[in-house]
């Protein structure tokens, strides 16, 4: 391997660093631990996938990332901060900034067009209207659904909603992408479709992707594939050629 790599290597951070997390909900007197002790890197413009079986803890671990639940202890850091420092404005500012968000159910607004889903997250951050809607017209090109733009969810597929998501996404510049389960509800053509895009997230525009997931379809696609079982890392492995700073 030439110096440069091992530079480029070393210099390289991870984009998520979780450190002995745990998330222990506490039931009807019953403990119930959600996350349970994990320790993981997400290094960047990669595709990373926890795999897992329902109620395996992978859901509670993206909102631990996200900054909308509070571990009970350990470290999440985010692009090299911690956020158990920060307050909740700041969090507010990073995902509003930094993150992107699909879910398994889109998670589209009903009312509105096409157009103003994906322009939600730009005014929330109060980006000027020109600015706005110059985003949004390209992260709709770019998923293909320009001429979709004034449908509501309910007149699009599930896969076109879920490109929508992806454009909402998109448009807010994200560095980071969280996906939960985001072929969940496709059927596996579309499913493939939506994969193909989301690869192309990482390819393309340099997104880093974490995604949960028990579709086998992904866990071929990424980079990366975690196991998560019981609240717990049990296994990782790396798809063939791709190396990992640090490992
Ligand atoms: P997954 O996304 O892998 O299906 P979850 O993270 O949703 O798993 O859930 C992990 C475990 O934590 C499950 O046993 C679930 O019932 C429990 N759990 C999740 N959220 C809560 C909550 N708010 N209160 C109590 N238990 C919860
Ligand atoms: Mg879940």
């Amino acid at each position: 391997m030439s110096n440069g790599h091992d530079t480029f290597s070393s210099s390289l951070e991870p984009v998520i660093s979780l450190t002995n997390l745990h998330r222990i909900y506490h039931l009807a007197g019953e403990d119930i631990h959600a996350v349970n002790d994990v320790t993981l890197d997400v290094w960047p413009h990669q595709m990373t996938a926890i795999v897992g079986r329902s109620g395996s803890g992978k859901t509670t671990l993206l909102n631990l990332i996200a900054g909308l639940d509070t571990p009970t202890r350990g470290e999440v850091r985010i692009l090299g901060r911690d956020l158990g420092q920060m307050d909740e404005s700041e969090r507010l500012h990073l995902r509003l900034t930094k993150l992107g968000f699909i879910f398994q159910s889109f998670g589209l607004m009903p009312l509105l067009s096409a157009r103003e889903n994906v322009g939600v997250p730009l005014r929330m951050r109060a980006v000027d209207p020109d600015e706005r809607e110059a985003y949004v017209q390209e992260a709709l090109e770019w998923v293909g659904l320009a001429d979709r733009a004034h449908h509501r969810p309910y007149e699009l597929s599930g896969g076109e909603q879920q490109r929508v998501a992806i454009a909402r996404a998109l448009a807010e510049g994200p560095e980071l992408v969280l996906a939960d389960e985001p072929t969940g509800q496709l059927d596996t053509r579309t499913g493939r479709r939506i994969l193909d895009l989301l690869r192309r997230l990482v390819e393309e525009r340099g997104v880093t992707l974490l995604v949960v997931t028990h579709d086998p379809q992904v866990l071929a696609e990424a980079d990366i594939v975690h196991e998560m079982r019981d609240g717990m890392l049990v296994e990782s492995r790396a798809k063939e050629g791709v190396v990992l700073p640090g490992v």
